[in-house]
């Protein structure tokens, strides 16, 4: 049976690199073989991951890095700021559409109404040509390059953004 219920929400899920969790570190002790990381990793499904806008490889920070950055940290009210400032960017550009953000819009309107600037899909179509990108992963790449441009108060996402918004999308660290 399925049932569908109405929901907006944000999903943010975490994975150890391999099955004991030690990889990272100056004393990393893990001992997990390439393979049976392979493994681990290929539990995630292709179809889960390829609905997944944004993902980032974290290292442990360790004792002094965690001290030492907090003094540096940004604190959430100024993040909180230009989160909103980036919203509003959004929504005046999506006045007078059922939309507000730019994760809202469906993907042809997308490609229609508000594409990325010349040639700034150049690596996201090398991508899909590859077949490391599907289609509607370009359409989140497209939306997330969006929300690049609108945090920087940018009119519209050139490549660049488009470049960044791939990367995080693939999970690559650049
Ligand atoms: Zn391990």
């Amino acid at each position: 049976m399925t049932a569908t219920f109405p929901a907006r929400f944000i999903l943010v899920i975490a994975a150890s690199p391999c099955p004991c969790a030690k990889t990272a570190g100056p004393a990393a002790e893990c001992r997990c073989s390439p393979a049976t990381r392979r493994r681990y990793l290929g539990r995630i499904s292709g179809p889960l991951l390829d609905r997944i806008d944004v993902k980032i490889e974290l290292h442990p920070a360790g004792r002094t890095g965690l001290l030492d950055n907090r003094g540096r940290a940004e604190p959430s009210q100024v993040v909180t700021g230009r989160v909103a400032a980036a919203r509003e960017q959004a929504a005046r550009r999506l006045a007078g559409t059922p939309w507000r953000l730019n994760a809202e819009i469906p993907g042809s309107e997308l490609r229609r109404h508000w594409p990325p600037g010349p040639g700034a899909l150049t690596d996201v179509e090398r991508a899909l040509e590859r077949g490391q990108v599907s289609a509607r992963g370009v359409a989140k790449v497209i939306r997330v390059a969006w929300t690049l441009a609108d945090l920087t108060g940018t009119n519209r996402p050139g490549r660049a953004e488009c470049d960044t918004a791939l990367s995080l999308y693939l999970g690559v660290t650049r």
